[in-house]
Order: structure tokens, then sequence, then C-alpha cells
């Protein structure tokens, strides 16, 4: 068994749907593939640093590090997914991963989407914000702190699709065609998006969840219902049916913001409203500011988190993770980025605030805070890694390893 928990940690676990957390966890962690070595090792020391700060060893994480992708394989005769990983990221509840590469021709459609699917972890959940100092090409990014709730499980992500030509794209264009009436173009390849209010309805109650949870004051369901009605019309109508069902008293609808309220929002009351998906990328340009929380389907989270990420700094430093109702895996957002590996060269922003949002999620605030506290203050004195550099003038620039050690500076002050 290559997978080795530490003796003296303790697996956190779930009672009446909430996390039961140690003062000595275990967090499972794998490093990724590529830059995912330098990222890993250069936060690992961050977050340790953070946490002996903030509890002076009365809290310590135990780390176990687990296997998937190019490490996996060679440990484990060419697997790079292990059933063995898959046990540990569920039995520990709470994992942290580095970037992973898709092996070209291994059946695997990518290792992150297969992880995605077999926990069953339903809500990719990217929050955003700025920090002062980083390069950013708005006016005014600081009025960007939006946490999107993207579904994992079905529209795209589903894959349904039937290649131009292929025995099983004729039998479902017979069908279309004769049965159903469709009209459509000869040879096309054709795609199926099923959006169901089982898939829906979970992802907004935990939007929902989370913004009565961390005071936000507004949940958007962003979706382009005014064109597929069935499928993103529907997601709309699910999500504002759950916030019915289930949060009457806790949230308000935009139109009875208007129609009963008058335009002013309770402060007790979570305004429930929606926008059309192209619309909603020119919001996130002009009035950021007023959205809070965000519910898309798949393939509308996946283009909008990478925009919004743009406008607060880019992918090196854009957190995420991908949930269910127990298991939590954050991750670093971007890929192995393959001709920086081994370099000590990247960013590691995207895993380290991953990281941060794991310790808030576990509700270890203090640590959380003591890094994104001190992390403006390296940026503002210009010691970046090479992808801000050379957006700034007048950088230093460092390495991933030396960035880490002039934030632990900063976090020990
Ligand atoms: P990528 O690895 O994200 O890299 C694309 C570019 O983004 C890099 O060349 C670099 O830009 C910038 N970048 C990425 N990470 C950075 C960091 N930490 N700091 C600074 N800059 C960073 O995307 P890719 O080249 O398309 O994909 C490479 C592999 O990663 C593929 O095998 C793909 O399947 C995999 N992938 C994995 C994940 C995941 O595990 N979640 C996600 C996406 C892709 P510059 O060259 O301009 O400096």
């Amino acid at each position: 068994m290559p997978i080795k928990l530490p003796n003296n940690g303790t697996k956190i676990s779930i009672q009446n749907n909430s996390l039961n957390v140690p003062n000595n966890p275990i967090l499972g962690y794998i490093e990724g593939d590529g830059i995912g070595q330098d990222i890993t090792n250069s936060c690992l020391r961050i977050w340790d640093a953070a946490v002996l700060k903030a509890y002076n060893g009365e809290r310590k994480i135990h780390w176990a590090e687990l296997f998937m992708g190019e490490k996996a394989s060679k440990i484990y005769n060419g697997d790079y997914f292990p059933a063995e990983t898959l046990q540990a990221l569920r039995d520990l509840v709470v994992s942290i991963k580095g970037p992973l590469t898709t092996p070209i021709g291994g059946g695997f459609r990518s290792l992150n989407v297969s992880l995605r699917q077999t926990l069953d972890l339903y809500a990719c959940v990217r929050p955003l914000r700025y920090y002062n100092g980083i390069p950013s090409p708005l006016s005014h990014p600081e009025l960007i702190d939006v946490t999107i709730f993207r579904e994992n499980t079905e529209d795209v992500y589903a894959g349904i699709e039937y290649q131009s030509g292929s025995p099983e794209m004729r039998k479902v264009e017979n069908f279309l065609k004769q049965e159903m009436g469709a009209k459509f173009f000869a040879d096309s390849g054709i795609g199926i998006k099923p959006i169901s209010p089982f898939a829906t309805k979970r992802l907004v109650r935990k939007a929902i969840k989370f913004a009565i949870d961390n005071n936000k004051r507004n949940v958007t369901l962003v979706h382009k219902g005014n064109i597929m009605k069935f499928t993103e019309g529907a997601f709309r109508n699910w999500g504002y049916e759950l916030a019915k069902e289930e949060f009457a008293s806790e949230t308000i609808t935009e139109e009875e913001l208007y129609s009963k309220y008058n335009g002013e929002q309770p402060a007790d009351k979570i305004v429930i409203k929606d926008r059309i998906a192209d619309i909603m990328f020119q919001l996130m340009l002009l009035r950021p500011a007023e959205f809070d929380v965000i519910a898309t389907m798949n393939l509308n989270g996946d283009y909008l988190s990478d925009a919004i990420a743009a406008q607060v700094g880019g992918m090196g430093i854009a957190p995420g993770a991908n949930m269910n109702d127990d298991i939590a895996v954050f991750e670093a957002t971007h890929g192995t980025a393959p001709k920086y590996a081994n370099l000590n060269k990247v960013n590691p922003g995207s895993l380290l605030f991953s990281g941060v949002n794991m310790l808030e999620h576990i509700g270890w605030q203090k640590a959380a805070d003591l890094i994104s506290n001190a992390y403006p203050k390296v940026i503002q004195k210009k010691i970046v890694t090479y992808d801000f550099a050379r957006l700034m003038e007048g950088a230093t620039e460092v390495s991933t390893s030396g960035f880490a050690d002039h934030l632990i500076t900063e976090i020990d002050r």
C-alpha cells in the first residue's frame, strides 16, 4: 500500500452534515504533474507556517501524500487513477491537488473530469477576488469578489456526443428527423446536453447555503434560457423553485425586491436573481460589484470562471475546489504547464489560494487570513514570479520557492 497515513494525525469526520475537524487533522495532497511538484512543495511550507503562526502549535495539519497522474503511474504499475487514492480522498474528506496530465490514449477524457465524476463532486467552486498590487486589465478590479458554483456532472460534462457519419449518429439523426420532426443539416455531429432538476437543485442549494453562511447579499442564476428553454431556461426556473421551497425565509427574488420592498434589500434577505449568460460577461466587466455568488451550468461556468479569473490576475492565481455534500478536493485551476516543469519558476498562487479556501472550509479562518493579509504586502513590494513580473514595471522576479520564502517572512512578521 503506497499511501501512508501519518501516525499522529486524526481523520476529519462528518457529523450531522457538518465537518468534525480535530486539532491534528490528516489532509490529503496530490502533488500533481509538470509544475505540480514546485508549487506543492512551496505551498505546503506556506500553509504550515500560517497554521503554526495562527495557533502556536495547538493545531497542526498532518499531510498524507496521495498519488494520481504520472507519479501514480510509476508507483502503481501504469495506473494513473488508483483505486486506493480514490478511497483515500473519500476517507480523508478534505484534500488538495496539483494539476494532472491526462495520459494520451489512456482511455481517459481527462483525469480531472474522471475524478469529479467518480466521486460525484458535483460543484466546482471558484472564489474570485482581487488582491492589491496584482496586475489587472481593469480600472477597478477591487470591485470583484464573487464565488462561482459551476455544475460538474451534466450539460457538456455528461459527454453525450455522436460523431458525424457514425452509425450512432445516423440512428440519432433518423430518430430526431423522422420521429421528432427536427431539422438540421445532413452529416451534423450531434451533442446532447441534459439538465436535470436533481442536479440543478443540489447545485443551487449549495450556492444559497454558501451565501447564507458567508453573509453574501445575492445569488445569480446564469443561463441562456432565452434560446435553450428546456435546459438552460429550466435551470433558471428550478433554481427559483428551490429557493422558494427550501429558503423562503432567507431569500427574496429580484422581482420581489422591487414589488414588495421598494428596491431596499432587507438586511436578512439574500436576493435571488438571474441573468442571461452573454450579458453576464458584460456585467462582470462593467458592474462586478453587483454579484456575490453565481450558480450556473457546466459550460457557462467554464467560460465565466476563466474570464473573471483574468480580470483579477489570471489563471496563475485563481483557486478552485470540487465538492459534494461530504468530500472536498481543492485544486489548482491551471494545468501542468510542462515547459516550466521543475524550473522552480511559476506562480504558486492558484494552489496557494485553493489551500486558503481549504483552511476556511475546515474552519481555520485565522490561518487563512494570515496568508490573505500577507500576500498583497509581498505583491505590493513588487516581489513576484515571472508571470506578474512581465506585466509590472520595476518588479523583482523571484522563483516559486523564493516567493514562498518572502510570503512566510511576511506571515511571521
Ligand atoms: P496550462 O498548463 O494551464 O498552461 C498554459 C499557460 O498558462 C502556461 O504556459 C503559462 O503561460 C500559464 N500558466 C499556467 N500555470 C501557471 C502558473 N502556475 N504560473 C504562471 N503561469 C501559469 O495549460 P495547457 O498548456 O493547455 O495544459 C497543459 C496540461 O495540463 C495538459 O495535459 C492538460 O490536460 C493539463 N490540464 C490540467 C488541468 C488540471 O489538472 N486541473 C487543467 C488544465 C489543463 P505562459 O506560457 O504565458 O507563461
